[in-house]
């Protein structure tokens, strides 16, 4: 069992290199979900700390503290802070299990290893990156360069809170600009420690300022900003389209939307490894709880293969019980909070009772007095139709449909507002290519699921959001593109 002796945490804001309380002296109480207890008390900010946080910002890109900076210096500094990230590993991976429920071998393994990564990737390519000349008539020089965009403004979820924080934050300070990051108000701890070790790392003061507090009272008055040049928000389609919204109506800042997903998982009777399949498919939907925006949480398995799938799919089931996230064995430990698990058993009682059939699962379990748990839990039977078929449940729910051909499992996977993720088992090459083509997500997998690398990008068709995070193309969304002429 990890250190269950809870680190002390500090909830404070950091604006301009400093801590600081809410100037309204608001706070909210931090409590895990593991067991219910208190972790912290957190700044509750609101309009006058983005103010300040964002005017902080602003100060630090005018005077060019950083964005002065050549490249290679921006660099170095980028590397230092991913170092430090590895190194505070232990710390930011127990907080992170604390904070969110998530299990402690995996926010070290998968979330300290992915952010410190993105960090580092992005540090390393930004002074490898070359602008353009055009080619225009001799008479003339075009020059085409890269700008930070200015002052960017963040705001994340609570599933990955330091990945999605860093999916975002790598690419904006790699290139130069300042950043005003709002985490979520249900794991706000470790963005805070993560500005912390940003600004030992040599990141100057008031370029990387951390606001915690809730999304209507500090992530909208961050989005309405007209000194915000640019927002970048990962969450749900429902806030990210009043994101776009506020974008609009305020400075037609740039706006940068990872939504919410409902992602289809096709599984052939010629897939070539139904062993593999059914592990990918059952492994997962239950990491991280369900809490995943790309969790494959459609199965559409033929029909004619379908009973063999779901007999290996329930074997595999009793393995992924929750657990105390702190033990280091657990594999699926605790939904974030209350108010989520209330969710996610309200589409369990709208499976029943619109007559999809309950495999496995179901109910709210206690392995830890006081915590929020619930079983991993499989529905048979589903039509697209289902209320559990067509939203985004976000927590361990597999839904599984059947099909026929091709062109039925096409329909039925696209016919949903989300386009995050796919993935499509066959060992027909045509028809594999066929339905990669055909189906409408940003990503799609063929014979595996969770493929990821910092180098490709990630990001949705449809309702799942505009723009892509990682790979160099997150460099456009936090540049803007200038043409300068010289007349020779
Ligand atoms: P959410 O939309 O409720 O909240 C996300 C963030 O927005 C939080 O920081 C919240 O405080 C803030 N917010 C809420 N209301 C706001 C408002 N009116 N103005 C400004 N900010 C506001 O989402 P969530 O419950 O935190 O996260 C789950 C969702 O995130 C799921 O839909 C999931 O699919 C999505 N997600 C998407 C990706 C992706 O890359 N596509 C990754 C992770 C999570």
């Amino acid at each position: 069992m990890t250190d269950t002796a809870a680190p002390t945490f500090d909830g404070r804001a950091l604006i301009n290199g400093e801590r600081m309380a809410a100037r309204d002296g608001q706070t909210f109480d931090c409590l895990s979900p593991v067991d219910g207890r208190l972790l912290t008390q957190v700044a509750r900010c609101g309009q006058a700390d983005i103010d300040a946080a964002v005017a902080a910002a602003r100060a630090a890109f005018e005077d060019r503290r950083w964005a002065g900076k050549a490249p290679a210096q921006r660099k170095r500094v980028m590397i230092r802070f991913a170092e430090l990230i590895q190194a505070n590993g232990d710390l930011l991976a127990l907080t992170e299990a604390l904070d969110m429920g998530k299990p402690v071998k995996y926010a070290k393994g998968v979330d300290v290893n992915s952010a410190a990564n993105c960090i580092r990737w992005y540090g390393e390519a930004v002074d490898k990156v070359y602008d353009e000349i055009a080619p225009t008539p001799d008479t003339a020089l075009a020059l085409i360069t890269r700008e930070p965009v200015g002052v960017v403004g963040v705001i994340v979820p609570w599933n990955y809170p330091m990945i999605m924080a860093a999916w975002k934050i790598a690419p904006a300070l790699a290139a130069g600009n300042s950043v005003v990051l709002k985490p979520s108000e249900k794991s706000p701890l470790t963005a805070l420690k993560l500005a912390k070790l940003a600004l030992e790392a040599g990141i100057p003061p008031g370029v990387f300022n951390v606001v915690p507090g809730f999304g209507p009272e500090a992530g909208s008055p961050l989005a309405l900003h007209m000194d915000v040049d640019c927002i970048a928000f990962t969450g749900s389609t429902r806030v990210g389209k009043q994101i776009h919204v506020m974008a609009g109506q305020s400075n037609l800042k740039r706006a940068w939307t990872e939504l919410g997903g409902k992602s289809p998982n096709i599984v052939f009777a010629d897939c070539p490894d139904l062993d593999k399949a059914v592990e990918a498919a059952v492994g997962s939907i239950f990491f991280n709880q369900g809490e995943s925006c790309n969790a494959p949480s459609r199965l559409f398995v033929e029909a004619s293969i379908k009973d063999a799938f779901l007999e290996k799919a329930l074997k595999l089931v009793p393995q992924y019980q929750p657990a105390n996230p702190l033990d280091k064995n657990t594999v699926m430990g605790a939904i974030v909070d209350e108010t989520q698990l209330a969710t996610v058993l309200r589409y369990i009682e709208s499976g029943k009772s619109e007559g999809a059939k309950l495999l496995a699962g179901g109910e709210r379990v206690a392995p830890v007095a006081g915590g929020c748990y619930v079983q991993p839990t499989i529905f048979d039977g589903v039509t697209n139709s289902m209320t559990i078929a067509r939203e985004e449940i976000f927590g361990p729910v597999l839904s599984v449909l059947s099909f026929t051909d091709a062109a039925d499992v096409v329909k039925q996977a696209n016919s949903n507002i989300y386009g995050l993720q796919a993935a499509v088992w066959t060992r027909d090459i045509n028809k594999a290519h066929g339905v990669a083509r055909a189906l409408r997500a940003g990503t799609v997998h063929v014979n595996s699921y969770d493929e990821d690398d910092i180098t490709v990008p990630f990001g949705g068709f449809k309702q799942s959001g505009v723009g892509r995070d990682k790979s160099l193309h997150a460099f456009d969304k936090y540049t803007e593109t200038k043409t300068t002429w010289i007349r020779i």
